[in-house]
């Protein structure tokens, strides 16, 4: 509250001390005049005294300087006592008579005004807070003193206090610039400091923000206090303060950004190992996926593709960019005789050495399904007469595989129909002329191959 009333109203610490500075300087060239005019005031009274008022007025003609003022004080002192000695005597009437007038007035008649003009300086003084007891001092003998070469001494002892008030307040105006810049160099740091910190982290944007504002607030706090500190031993007391002040958010950001790193930190562990289950059960899941679409694409007897599987492939089986493929209907010749002879299982088991005899015999490229019962398809990137050589090597295969049931050696021929795709044809007529041939293969006595 106090520094908002005193804001408008101070400059600030720096302005304030040259403003003072300004004004004791005045305060010296007045009472260098004061002194001037004083020592035209005391003249006449005797040569010697004389002689030392026009060395003090040489002496006024610049700023006041101890060491040459002493001798001069010490010369007037002598001057003063001589002068005392001799006041009992009447004024000489040569000197009366030349004593210069109206300017070189009596001494009685200037010191009212000398009086008056010495006390109007010390009230202009700042007297201090304690109030400096040199100026009080000085005040106290000033006051109803009527002796005008006692007021000159005054008035030389107020210019020497001027001189030193001076000096003083240059050292404290070097003072609070060296503050100032230690101040400017820790808000430097630590500016820098963020900086470095913020290079970092992604999300110290926010927090920054806030402690520049924070550290804002605390410049503008001190801007505010340095304008109304009383002295400056206040206003360094005040610096360390807010320093502390801006040290401690610092510490408190550096926390807050240390707890936010640790919950990222298990955010992130939690979230990876989130993800790696996610990962584990997508793997699951496609596997079973797959698994569960192979099932539905498998014939569960022979492990080769099934039907619904065979129409998706023969479905492609017409396209313009298709390459040639021929289609081979195999069909275990005189199969219901094996079931009935040997058992169902034994006929499983014939399905399954025939699938894999097949199988065994097709290229990379070729395709083999169970159509269903004891029929199973081929899709062979061949033409028709590459077609009836691959039938006829599986034909013979089949012939020759040795299936024993019971002890015995069961013989198993199949027959093939054989249909090369057409450019008009469509997976129905390819198949339904495969069909045709079978059935031609059937007819002529099984165990053959025959094309459509
Ligand atoms: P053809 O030479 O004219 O082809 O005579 P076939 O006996 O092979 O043909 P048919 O269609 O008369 O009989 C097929 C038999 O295949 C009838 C059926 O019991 C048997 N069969 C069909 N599917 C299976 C199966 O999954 N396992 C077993 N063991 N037998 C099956
Ligand atoms: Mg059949
Ligand atoms: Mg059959």
């Amino acid at each position: 509250m106090d520094a908002e009333r005193t804001e408008s109203a101070l400059p600030d610490p720096m302005e304030q001390l040259e403003r003072e500075q300004a004004r004791w300087r005045e305060l010296d060239a007045l009472l260098r005049r004061l002194l001037s005019r004083l020592t035209y005031a005391a003249e006449g009274r005797n040569a010697s005294l004389d002689g030392v008022l026009g060395g003090i007025r040489m002496a006024t003609r610049n700023p006041l300087d101890e060491q040459r003022i002493q001798p001069l004080l010490d010369a007037l002192t002598d001057a003063v006592a001589t002068l005392d000695e001799d006041a009992s005597r009447p004024v000489p009437a040569p000197l009366a008579e030349v004593a210069p007038a109206p300017a070189l007035a009596p001494p009685a008649a200037a010191e009212p005004p000398l009086d008056r003009l010495l006390l109007a300086i010390l009230d202009r003084l700042p007297l201090g807070d304690p109030v400096d007891p040199e100026l009080e001092a000085l005040r106290g003998r000033i006051v109803g003193c009527r002796d005008a070469a006692m007021l000159q001494v005054h008035g030389e002892a107020l210019a020497a206090l001027v001189a030193r008030r001076l000096e003083q307040l240059e050292e404290a105006q070097r003072s609070a610039s060296r503050l100032l810049s230690h101040v400017d160099d820790e808000l430097s740091a630590l500016t820098v400091h963020l900086d470095q910190d913020d290079q970092s982290r992604n999300d110290v944007v926010a927090a920054r923000r806030e402690l520049g504002e924070r550290m804002a607030g605390e410049v503008q706090a001190l801007g505010e206090r340095a304008r109304s500190a009383p002295d400056l031993v206040s206003l360094q007391a005040d610096v360390q303060a807010r320093l502390a002040a801006v040290g401690a958010h610092l510490a408190a950001l550096r926390e807050r950004e240390q707890l936010r790193e640790q919950a990222w930190r298990e955010h992130a562990a939690r979230m990876r190992e989130r993800i790696r289950e996610l990962e584990s059960s997508t793997r699951t899941m496609e596997a079973t996926l797959q698994q569960k679409l192979q099932l539905a694409d498998t014939d569960p007897l022979t492990g080769l593709a099934n039907r619904r599987a065979l129409e998706v492939r023969m479905a492609l089986l017409c396209e313009a960019d298709a390459p040639v493929t021929s289609l081979l209907i195999l069909d275990i010749d005189h199969f219901k005789t094996i079931n009935d002879r040997l058992g169902h299982a034994a006929g499983d088991r014939a399905l399954r050495i025939v699938a894999e005899q097949l199988q065994a015999a097709l290229r990379p490229g070729d395709y083999l399904a169970r159509y269903g019962g004891e029929e199973f398809v081929a899709l062979l990137a061949a033409d028709a007469g590459e077609a009836m050589r691959v039938a006829e090597r599986l034909r013979i295969r089949i012939g020759q595989a040795r299936f024993h049931s019971q002890d015995q050696v069961v013989p198993i021929t199949l027959s093939c129909g054989i249909a090369t795709v057409r450019a008009d044809d469509t997976p129905d007529s390819v198949f339904e002329r495969a069909d045709q041939a079978l059935y031609r293969a059937k007819s002529n006595g099984r165990n053959r191959c025959e094309a459509a």
